[in-house]
């Protein structure tokens, strides 16, 4: 709202103050913090699904309680931004945050097996000496360097594909958990579509169609490997290798395939079995990984970007922890990456060779803050608003980068960060001071408005002077309330304004005069209104 300005013609129209109203006290909605906490509850009505419970009333209080440490600016950044904060309950899933981006009828999209060939022409010398090598040590050795620089090719290439990889299978399909991580192994299309939890015979038949488009010649190549090896082993007994070699024809699924020596890639796409919903769902791993690290109890709190918004997620057991600023710290570390990349790129090379000392050193802020460069940023961001001293004093490099990062998302949002401390501090000075009964304000009300047109009864110093200034404007916003003058008091105009903006010329520029007097009006309110 625009500053109110209190002029002494209202003030005689009074009606007393209900007899309900309780002594005052400042709520945590009102004043400096009504940005902070609005931007908030946005985030969080924004993050409700119909799949979601939402917070409770004591979640939600605790959510506020740890994110109203941070800068207003920066949550007002963030809720610019399309940030949807969202409470996972116990029992509920992932997928019921929206947040899950299902490829259903969409992985199509994603295959890029033009791209996929590249990879294995680039990786084609080491696949042929792989093939060369008689010494089973060192072709194992050869064949797992293969899959890492395929592994981060892939990275590095999204195609839709993935390097096959038993790591997973424990999530993928408990039942087949057994197969072994040896990637010697060879494994059929059949178990590595059971892999990817495609249960049904269509969907084992869509994921054999990906498996075909992904790696065209290099699969039959693969199958007919096997075939002649097979060949050469049942040699002796001509019987068993017919019989083996009409299995292989009606069911090249069941075909084992060496899945390094032929640089098999397998699509980057799970389904993901109903339960609560009508429907499979189809995601990629990193998705997978995310819903079994929330069934699992492995995640306290997890951010996901999808089409343009960004999901901050919390369990309900960690609102009360660190964990909210954390995740948020994830998302403003990302979100400039992407949004700000000239800004990010001159801080980039910084916060890695910060990190690396970090490392080097042993003066991370938290264990975690070692894992990479993601981690220590977001550890960093909670350090700063928790435990602020601490990280100044044991990462001062960190607590600069993230310093650094916190006021350009607050500029971004308009907000100054040393105004709206010092504004917050006045406005708790002033509310320390402020008479507790309705009684008491307004006839302090009564006293400033005799006093204040001739803004004799300010301090000259500029401190006190807006001090004195916002403990007006808490008066005529607590006035306002009780005598029900609001829509006299819209608008700026003659009467207190003018002595306001003066108090305040030496200390604030206009921006923080007007602010201050707003918030100082609005906390007036809120304490009569509590
Ligand atoms: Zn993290």
């Amino acid at each position: 709202m625009s500053a109110a300005a209190y002029t002494r013609k209202v003030i005689i129209r009074r009606s007393l103050a209900p007899a309900s109203l309780s002594k005052p006290r400042p709520r945590a909605d009102s004043g400096v913090e009504s940005g902070k906490l609005e931007a908030v509850h946005t985030m969080l009505d924004r993050g409700l699904t119909p799949q979601l419970k939402g917070p409770d009333e004591e979640q939600r209080s605790l959510l506020d309680a740890r994110l109203s440490r941070v800068d207003r600016g920066v949550l007002l950044w963030a809720e610019a931004q399309g940030v949807r904060l969202q409470v996972l309950q116990s029992g509920e899933e992932l997928d019921a945050t929206g947040a899950l981006r299902d490829l259903t009828g969409k992985f199509e999209q994603r295959l890029k097996p033009d791209t996929v060939e590249k990879l294995h022409e680039h990786l084609q010398p080491l696949t042929e000496r792989i093939r060369a090598e008689k010494d089973p040590d060192k072709a194992l050795s050869l064949r797992r360097q293969k899959r890492n620089q395929l592994a981060e090719l892939l990275t590095l290439n999204p195609c839709g594909a993935a390097v096959f990889t038993p790591a997973f299978a424990p999530i993928l399909a408990p039942g087949i958990s057994s197969l072994s991580a040896d990637p010697g192994e060879t494994p059929t299309l059949k178990a590595m579509a059971m892999y990817h939890g495609a249960d049904s015979p269509e969907e084992q038949a869509q994921f054999f169609s990906w498996m075909e488009s992904l790696n065209g010649e290099r699969l039959a190549q693969a199958r007919q490997a096997t075939v002649e090896e097979k060949s050469r082993m049942l040699a002796s007994r001509p019987e068993a290798l017919q019989a083996w070699l009409r299995q292989a024809e009606e069911h090249p699924e069941l075909v084992p395939l060496d899945v390094t020596a032929h640089t098999l890639v397998v699509p980057d796409a799970h389904y993901l079995g109903a339960n609560s919903r009508e429907q499979t769902m189809l995601l990629d791993r990193s998705d997978l990984v995310s819903v079994e690290g929330w069934r699992n109890g492995d995640f306290r709190g997890q951010w996901f970007f999808l089409e343009g918004k960004t999901n901050l997620l919390i369990r309900d057991s960690a609102v009360e922890l660190d964990t909210p600023v954390h995740e948020l710290g994830h998302v403003i570390d990302m979100t400039l990456e992407k949004d700000a990349p000239q800004f990010y790129g001159s801080l980039r090379p910084r916060i890695e060779k910060a990190h690396y000392q970090a490392r080097l050193n042993g003066n991370a802020i938290t264990s975690y803050a070692m894992a990479n460069r993601r981690e220590y940023i977001a550890e960093g961001f909670a350090a700063f608003y928790e435990t602020p001293a601490e990280l100044r004093k044991i990462d001062p490099e960190l607590f600069g980068l993230v310093e650094e990062m916190v006021e350009f998302c607050c500029r971004q949002a308009g907000a100054d960060r040393v105004l709206d401390q010092k504004l917050q501090k006045m406005w708790k000075d002033a509310v320390a001071t402020a008479p507790g009964e309705p009684a008491a304000l307004r006839a302090q009300l009564e006293q400033q408005v005799q006093t204040c047109p001739k803004a004799d009864g300010l301090s000259s110093t500029a401190m006190a002077a807006a001090l004195g200034a916002s403990r007006l404007g808490l008066l005529a916003g607590a006035a306002d309330v009780a005598l029900g003058l609001l829509p006299a008091l819209a608008s700026p105009g003659p009467g207190l304004a003018d002595p306001v903006q003066q108090a305040y010329r030496e200390g604030l520029d206009a921006e923080g005069q007007r602010r201050l007097f707003d918030l100082a009006y609005q906390s007036g309110r809120g304490l009569l209104l509590a």
